[in-house]
């Protein structure tokens, strides 16, 4: 079963090497998704969202929220963010981790080398 839990947070970003409007200082609202995989328990759950909210507000939020974020990665991409995010999660049964820069806007990412 897959299980996720979506999240906003603010954080401001430049993209020094990009030509466009990402290339100053401005933020954005992120959107986050982070979506686990495991079995159904006897009980009737697969993965606490509880669960999934502390973890993810602890290893993330409280790092990513209200931040500049190129102080915690270089080229901070929603494509970076998405990789930054699942390093931070590891040990979780991760699936999927997906950012949105704008509401049509998204990355999903699967733990695939830093290039994928
Ligand atoms: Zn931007």
């Amino acid at each position: 079963m897959r299980v996720s839990r979506e999240f906003t947070f603010s954080g401001a970003h430049r993209l020094p090497e990009y030509r466009g409007k990402c290339e100053r200082l401005h933020g954005h609202t992120w959107r986050l998704r982070v979506t686990v995989r495991a079995p159904v328990q006897p009980h009737g759950i697969a993965f606490d969202f509880a669960e999934l909210d502390r973890v993810v507000g602890e290893r993330v939020l409280s790092a990513l929220d209200h931040s500049d974020l190129n102080a915690l990665m270089p080229d901070p991409s929603a494509e970076r963010i998405a990789q930054w995010v699942w390093r931070a999660l590891a040990g979780l049964p991760l699936e999927e981790v997906r950012v949105w820069e704008s509401e049509r806007c998204f990355v999903a990412y699967r733990g695939e080398g830093d290039d994928a």
